[in-house]
């Protein structure tokens, strides 16, 4: 143990979550010190993983009065170092773990609601929601290891964002504990309650740094009877909002997940996984992945998406278009949809953008993008995909082929920049889902207003004067 954090206090932190909730060997600690993009390692000499509210809020008043920072960490796969703890002598934190915290508290089928603890991985969310006949619809590629406390605190977006909107929008009510230790107790399951402030609603997107959520109620849907998927194959980016519209005026809120990918993204896809297989018989520069669940049976629901894409075949809309015609097939699209980072990395070094515009911009955004990253770095392989229905493009750059990778990845700061500052011209985030964490501090800085800035230091100082929850996230202070 090297921590400068006084041993007596250590005792105490252990003998509130005892032996099965503490790590403090090196080789126990790694799993909680290396985070997704391997951006960032980790500082840390103990993790503590509290099995209920009660001793994480004996955990964060503790260290609240000892001046010990306290860095909230679920499944460990959020994108922008936002879990990742940096003690140094003067400045120890500690790794406050949700993975003990797993219940699933109360699922109401009748009012469609699922309370649930902060360390319950997100695909057993969506099974137990399943079990009961019930739909939870936050889908993401992590959905194996993300778990509920992450995705609220990043305020995920994901896959249904289009029909369902972000988990902002899946959260009735919230249980955290706050900086000084005591517990916010908003676990209402109300779809109605306009009793002051939506007090929340501050916990979440807040990344860790205005307490420790411990559990939330979120709400359920009916769970579809029939889901289609398909791909199609469009000329131009302008083809897919053009879609998007006439499918929103078509299919309504049966459409589910409109998302895009660009032939580059597909070829990665195609070269280095080898379950990959080319969806169409012929190449073209982009696709489209769309998705429809409805409540009617799974043969009603593919032959709507069919006449779907029927008409806009015939129009010339698309190039070219396949349903899926078993789960099998339905798998293996989404397969080359959510397979898209890691086969980039088979390119070689690669920088990561996650921006925003109006729906109605993107394909002007792609323009504008593409051309000033080929200016700046000739031979840059765009691999632009995302939730194109969200207005939501990752713009992820891979090293042109014989370049030094270690001189791209220098290129990040003034690349992201570029795209960014884009993105922002046309109205949009330089961050849509992912979050500030330590990789945009100075992003947000940037782009967002004094008075923006102003309100969010105000709230944090207000709710954690001493600073202990998450430092250097998001305000990087
Ligand atoms: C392959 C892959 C695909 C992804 N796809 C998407 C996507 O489509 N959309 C999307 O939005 N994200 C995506 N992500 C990012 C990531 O999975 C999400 O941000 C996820 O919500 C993070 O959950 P987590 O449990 O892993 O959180 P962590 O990574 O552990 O933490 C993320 C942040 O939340 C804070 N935090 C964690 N738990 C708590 C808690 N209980 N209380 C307070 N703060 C807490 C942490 O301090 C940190 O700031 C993807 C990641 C990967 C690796």
């Amino acid at each position: 143990m090297t921590s400068v954090i006084d041993l007596a206090v250590v005792r105490e932190l252990r003998d509130i979550v005892g032996p099965a909730g503490c790590r403090e060997d090196p080789a126990d600690l790694e799993p909680f010190l290396t985070e997704s993009r391997r951006l960032y390692r980790g500082v840390a000499d103990l993790v503590l993983m509290p099995a209920t509210t009660e001793e994480a809020a004996a955990i964060i008043g503790l260290c609240s009065r000892h001046g010990i920072a306290v860095v909230p960490q679920g499944g460990n796969t959020g994108l922008v170092g936002g879990a990742v703890a940096r003690s140094t002598p003067e400045a120890p934190e500690i790794i406050l773990s949700a993975r003990r915290m797993a219940d699933i508290r109360e699922l109401d089928p009748d009012n469609y609601t699922i309370t649930a603890e902060a360390g319950c991985v997100l695909a057993d969310l969506q099974s137990a929601a399943a079990e009961a006949d019930r739909f939870f619809p936050l889908s993401l590629a992590s959905e194996g290891s993300c778990m509920l406390g992450g995705n609220l605190s990043t305020n995920a977006g994901g896959t249904n964002v289009l029909r369902f909107g972000t988990a902002r929008e899946l959260v009735l009510g919230l249980e955290v504990v706050l900086p000084d230790g005591r517990v916010f107790d908003g676990l209402r399951s109300l779809r109605k309650d306009n009793a002051g402030f939506d007090l929340k609603q501050l916990f979440i997107g807040a990344e860790g740094t205005l307490g420790f959520i411990t559990a939330a109620t979120c709400k359920l849907y009916p769970r579809p009877r029939g889901v289609a998927t398909a791909v199609v194959a469009l000329p131009d980016a302008a083809a897919a909002i053009a879609l998007h519209s006439r499918a929103r005026l078509a299919l309504g809120d049966e459409l589910i997940a409109f998302e895009l990918m660009s032939r580059q993204a597909l070829e990665f896809v195609l070269a280095y996984l080898p379950a990959a297989r080319e969806p169409l018989a012929r190449p073209a520069p982009w696709y489209l992945l769309l998705e429809i669940a409805t409540a009617r049976d799974q043969a009603g629901t593919e032959e709507e998406l069919e006449d779907f894409l029927g008409d806009c075949l015939e129009s010339g809309l698309v190039l070219d278009g396949v349903a899926a015609r078993s789960e099998a097939q339905r798998e293996a699209f989404w397969l080359l949809r959510h397979s898209i980072s890691d086969a980039q990395k088979g390119g070689g070094a690669s920088i990561k953008n996650d921006i925003s515009v109006p729906v109605s911009r993107v394909a002007e955004f792609l323009g504008r993008a593409t051309q000033q990253v080929t200016e700046l770095v000739p031979g840059v392989r765009v691999v632009a995909f995302g939730h194109v229905g969200d207005g939501n493009i990752h713009f992820n750059l891979t090293q042109p082929p014989g370049m030094e990778a270690a001189a791209f990845v220098d290129l990040w700061d003034s690349l992201t920049g570029e795209v960014n500052a884009i993105a922002v011209d046309l109205g949009g985030s330089f961050s849509a889902e992912h979050g500030i964490g330590l990789l945009k501090v100075r992003e947000l800085r940037r782009f967002r207003s004094g008075v923006e800035l102003d309100l969010m230091r105000a709230i944090k100082q207000q709710l954690d004067p001493a600073g202990i929850m998450n430092p250097g996230k998001i305000l990087g202070d």
